[in-house]
This record gives C-alpha cells, structure tokens and sequence, in this order.
C-alpha cells in the first residue's frame, strides 16, 4: 500500500492513525473534520489519551468502504450463549482458521463471504452447519468446465442480458424479439450449475429461475464447498434463521432455530455483511443522502445532489472495483486501473475544478432517486444503492459521457466478447488529468 501511495504520490499526503470522529458541514459550504487519533488497528484511544484535533477542508470526499463496518444481528440470549462458553464474531473476525479447530461451528448466511468461510471450518471444525435464510445462485468459475464466467459477467454481450434503464441497441434485441435466446442462455446457466454441482441432489436447487434472479443476487461457488456438503462436512439448514441464542439442555452453548431446533454451537460466525452507514456525518446530511428505505441516494453513485462540497468514492460498486481489475489482468502496476473507482475520481476531479458540464441538483437529485427506485423495483436491493451490478459497464459508460469522453472504438468492440482490460481505461485517465492541469 505505501509503495502505491507513494508512486502516485499521495503518500505525504496521508494521516495514518486518524479517525474522523465527526464531519460538520459549515455556513460557507466547507467542512470541519475532528480527527482523532487511532491505535495501529484504527481503535479510536480512549478519550484521555487521544490526541483530537479539528481541521477544516473545502471540499470532503468520503472513501470510508462500504465493506468496512462488520454488521452482526443482535439476538437475545447472546450473554447467555457467551457464559456457557459460546463465541459470536463477523466472518471478517476469523483471523486464524485455528480457532473453528475441533470446535461446533455455525456459520450464518449463504453469500460468497459465509460459504468461503464455511468451506474452511469444515477442514477442522468438530461440525460446520450454515444456517441459510435465502438459498440463491451460485455461478460456477468455469461453466461447464469449458467457458470462464469472465466470458459472461465481464463482457458488454453479458451485461447486455440485463436491461438498463436507457438500454443499447443489443440489450433491446436481447430483451425483445430474442427474449427467449435470452431466457435460455440465462436458464441454460441454472442447468449447468446444477449439473456441475448435483445441487439439486443436495436440497439446494434455489427457488425461481436463474433468469429472475441473476444479477446482484447471484454469487461464485466457493471452490470445494458442495463438495464438501456431498461429503457432509458441511450441512446447510435451507429457509432458516436462527431466532436466538442460548444453551442446549445440558448446558452448552447453542442456538434456536425459527422451527424451535436447538443445537449446540461453540462459535457462531455471521456471513451477514456490512453495515451501510457513515457514523460521522449528521443526522440532517444523512437525511439528504439516504431515502426513506436506507439506500444511498448519489448521482452516478458518486453525489448527492442536495449536499454541496461533498462526493462518495467506492460507493459505486461494480464488478470492475478495484480488485476484480487487478486480479484477472496482471500487467504491470502503472497498467492497473481501478475502473469503477478510478473513473469516479476522475469525475470527482472534474467536478471540483467546474469542469463538469452537469444538470442542476434538483434534476441530478430526481436522476439519482428515480435509479435507486429503479433498482429496488427489479429486486436488486443490494448493498442500499451502493452495487451497480449487473450494470457496471452502463455506469461507467454514463460516468465517461459526463466527462466527454470514451474508450477507443477497438477496445469498444473488443468489449462485447472478451473481458474488459482495465488498459483500456488508461487513454482515458491521461486526457482528464491532461485538461485538469491544462486548466488550472
Ligand atoms: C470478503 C471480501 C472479498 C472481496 N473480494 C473482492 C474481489 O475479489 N474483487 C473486488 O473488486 N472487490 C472485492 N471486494 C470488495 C472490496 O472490499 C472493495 O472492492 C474495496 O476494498 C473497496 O475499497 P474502498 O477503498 O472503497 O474501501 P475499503 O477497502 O473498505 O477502505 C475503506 C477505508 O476507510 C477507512 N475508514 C472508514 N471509516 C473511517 C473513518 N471514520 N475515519 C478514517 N478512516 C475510515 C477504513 O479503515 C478503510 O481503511 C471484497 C470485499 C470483501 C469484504
């Protein structure tokens, strides 16, 4: 991380160890951060022996993650469970695979994060039991053990399945006269998970059809995880939650489940996610950038329109973020382009020096609300407005139109068959930042 920072050079500018405890919003439009000093895993100290300080900033890009608030569902009886000797934590909190050792484990979810974590336990665990409150798709790596499912998620003709609010001339095709050509290669692609893994043969076929529910609501398989539901060392409970915590008859920890099962369980691991919020900002920001369901209300998933000085990186989740970009094309550092993230710095570049030609707020705000609306309507409630999938590539492509600019015709086309290379991206960041500096 320091020799990226510092080969971009923004290493000098970083305030490592600092929490910002709170952000209020002054009468002139700029910000007064309080900065707190953290240990070196980024616990605030206690308040004595912190070192607290109040900066102010004109303009305030927030980068807080939207994967970095652990969230754990609150049950009752959890001191209970805790005295007999039980231990909730995150998945995020699974440090050492050791401590599942010998252990009963329970691991609660069915996501990408809850069957990785799953498929681990199992090799030491005493027993691994998911409690799964939603059973949904799991999309083989290679489909069929033939085609790479960069072949479908990554390409414009895969995200062309799915119909964008203002969708290309394909994605109509597609979704029109060649519906059922649609339907099939959606529907062909439950049938190949099913025969890949014999899910069906588990118990754990999903409900609906792959078609309905694809999109955000589908993840990758976990390497070895049917596998190892086959072999037993892993057992899932499918359309059950656990609706408390507390001892089994004799005494050991355990959990109820909603059908009234008890069983023993030492360590309780939550697969649930994160909590979307920004604890530092005020409850009256918050309430110009979150609507009445909690979803984060941004232009391009970067602005809230109703907050001057203030913009959102990485809240534009997509599946070209950060890591999908830089692990499916190794090419050397100068080359990694974080597409999702890297074009909305851009933008937010272009927007604080003026350069930005956008509508006025209230148009941004109604653009903004009407997609967040959009999605919910289409089942794709996910991560409360902060994941684009399964239309990464049409936010990107609106992201580049505001900024007036576009990839080159070649990687375009390329872009309809093959996986996009994050190269294609790099023209793009060399002609902003080139007009940036020309500009000031
Ligand atoms: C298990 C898991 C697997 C993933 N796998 C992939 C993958 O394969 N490919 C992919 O593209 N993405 C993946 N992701 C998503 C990945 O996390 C994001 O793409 C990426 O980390 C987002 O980067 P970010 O900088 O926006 O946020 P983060 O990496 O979460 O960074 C946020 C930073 O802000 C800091 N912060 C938060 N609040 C404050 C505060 N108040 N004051 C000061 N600092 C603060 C945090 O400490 C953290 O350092 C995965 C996520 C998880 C959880």
């Amino acid at each position: 991380m320091e020799v990226y920072a510092r080969q971009f050079g923004v290493y000098e500018h970083i305030k490592l160890q600092t929490l910002v405890s709170n952000a209020v919003q002054l009468s002139d439009g700029r910000w007064s951060l309080t900065l707190q000093e953290t240990d070196e895993e980024g616990h605030a100290l206690p308040k004595e022996r912190a070192n607290q300080q109040t900066e102010t900033f004109d303009k305030l890009v927030v980068c807080s993650g939207v994967f970095s608030g652990p969230y754990i569902p609150s049950y009752s009886g959890r001191a209970t469970f805790e005295a007999a000797g039980g231990e909730l934590i995150h998945s995020s909190e699974l440090a050492d695979i050791a401590e599942a050792r010998n252990k009963r484990v329970v691991v609660i979810g069915y996501g990408k994060s809850a069957c990785d974590v799953a498929a681990e336990t199992a090799k030491v665990a005493n027993s691994t039991t998911v409690i799964a409150r939603h059973i949904i798709w799991k999309l083989p790596r290679v489909i069929l053990n033939v085609v790479p499912y960069q072949l479908l998620l990554l390409t414009r003709l895969g995200e062309a399945l799915f119909l964008y609010k203002n969708p290309g001339l394909v994605a109509r095709i597609l979704n029109g006269p060649l519906h059922s050509v649609r339907q099939g290669m959606l529907d062909s692609l439950g049938w190949a998970s099913d025969k890949q893994y014999g899910i069906s043969k588990l118990g754990l076929l999903p409900p609906g059809k792959f078609e309905e529910i694809a999109c955000a609501s589908i993840t990758l398989v976990t390497e070895g995880f049917f596998e190892q539901v086959h072999e037993g060392t892993i057992t899932v409970r499918r359309e059950r939650e656990i609706s408390e915590l507390g001892t089994t008859a004799d005494g050991a920890p355990g959990v109820v489940l909603d059908d009234g099962e008890t069983f023993a369980a030492d360590l309780v691991i939550a697969g649930t996610g994160w909590k979307q919020h920004v604890p530092f900002l005020s409850s009256d920001v918050h309430q110009c950038l979150i609507d009445e369901r909690g979803n984060f209300v941004l232009y391009r998933g970067i602005q809230p329109a109703k907050v001057d000085n203030l913009f959102f990186n990485g809240y534009n989740s997509s599946l070209f973020s950060p890591t999908s970009a830089g692990t499916y094309h190794s090419k050397p550092l100068k080359l990694f382009l974080l597409i999702s993230t890297e074009m909305a710095a851009l933008w937010i570049a272009s927007a604080m020096k003026g350069a930005l030609s956008l509508p006025p707020a209230t148009e941004r705000h109604r653009e903004a609300k009407e997609w967040v609306d959009w999605l919910h309507a289409r089942g794709l409630k996910h991560a409360y407005g902060t994941s684009h999938v399964p239309f990464s590539l049409a936010v990107i492509d609106d992201v580049l139109a505001d900024l007036g600019e576009s990839i080159s015709t070649v990687d375009l086309v390329a872009q309809w068959l093959l996986p996009v290379r994050p190269a294609a991206y790099q023209p793009v960041v060399q002609r902003v930042l080139a007009r940036l500096q020309k500009d000031s």
